[in-house]
């Protein structure tokens, strides 16, 4: 590990502006990533950033009947909030999913949304990789995709996001709540947070420098029935091949975000209009741009299948 400074902000406008006026500096709570990124020299911050003193670790309803997660709420008190639990199954569900027991005592939301990819050549330091280091190459296109993006991808990287959080925000049309080092704040719908790669895939979030997330919120429940499905290599701790984040209604109208797809958590509003025809005209909608590999076109006929069994299971 490289040699760093440290430092402990004791208020959110003080880690933004602390952030904004050392180059390269990161912010940490968890570390759930940060640290493994740090010691594979994946990533070699200058100076750290520790935010776990500046509160924001609550949860609280909104005068419009939403909830305000604060950025520092730890992924298994998130999971266990009987508000969340009662209205955001969803989100639960997706939280659980996530990672093992003790990780996500550690790990925050905001982390959560900035987790980094786990692209295997993202984290051998031997190998070119436009998001880790721009414009060496991306040794991901020609070599191992059967992990990586079907859709949205780019000749500079077809990496996927690994976060089950954030597909189950997207499903919610959560917000993203951000200080900037002046102080400005800012509200970030979950749809435009996460980037897809283009030519500058390090770019991974709508965030400025320094800018520090806050608290998410979620907008009233939108009721129905919610599922989360995740599929994956084995039964625990394992990223998403594919997962399908759902809220059915009654009279079969609904939401669905894909993960394990792409850059990003993947939604398309428009193809929601084709749920009440069954689970083919809805897939076909949401990945009609698909340009899967040889390795990874099994993520598309498997995000069918898991849909179809979340659309049955709703309607149960
Ligand atoms: Fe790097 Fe993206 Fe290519 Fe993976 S897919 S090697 S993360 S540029």
């Amino acid at each position: 590990m490289r040699p760093f400074t440290y430092e402990r902000a004791r208020s959110p406008a003080e880690a933004a502006s602390a952030a904004a006026q050392t180059p390269g500096a990161r912010f940490i709570a968890g570390g759930t990533n940060l640290l493994d990124l740090m010691k594979l020299q994946v990533e070699t911050p200058a100076h750290l950033i520790d935010v776990n003193g500046v509160g924001l670790d609550r949860i609280e309803p909104t005068p419009e009947g939403g909830l305000r997660v604060g950025a520092l709420v730890r992924n298994t008190d998130l999971a266990a909030d009987a508000r969340v639990r009662r209205d955001y199954g969803v989100l639960a569900r997706a939280l659980l999913a996530g990672a093992t027991g003790q990780l996500r005592n550690k790990a925050t939301t905001a982390g959560n949304l900035l987790q980094r990819t786990r692209c295997p050549y993202f984290y051998d330091t031997n190998m070119p990789c436009n998001k880790r280091r721009p414009g060496s190459g991306c040794a991901a296109i020609g070599g191992a995709t059967r992990g990586l993006a079907v859709i949205g991808a780019s000749n500079a990287c077809i990496a996927t996001h690994p976060s089950d959080m954030a597909v189950a925000l997207r499903a919610l049309d959560a917000v993203v709540e951000t200080v900037k080092a002046d102080g400005t704040t800012r509200r970030i719908p979950i749809a435009e947070f996460h980037r897809l790669p283009g030519d500058t895939p390090h770019i991974e979030t709508a965030l400025a420098t320094g800018e520090f997330i806050t608290a998410v919120t979620l907008p009233r429940p939108p009721g129905g029935t919610q599922i989360y499905r995740k599929v994956r290599d084995r039964a625990s701790y394992a990223f998403a091949l594919v997962s399908v984040a759902a809220v059915v209604q009654r009279d079969g109208t609904g939401r669905i975000a894909l993960g394990g797809v792409a850059h990003k958590p993947w939604r398309v509003e428009d193809a929601e209009a084709e749920l009440p025809r069954g689970t083919k005209p809805v897939m076909a909608a949401i990945l009609a741009d698909a340009r899967p590999t040889r390795d990874n076109a099994f993520k598309v006929i498997l995000a069918e299948r898991a849909l179809a069994s979340v659309l049955v299971e709703a309607r149960n």
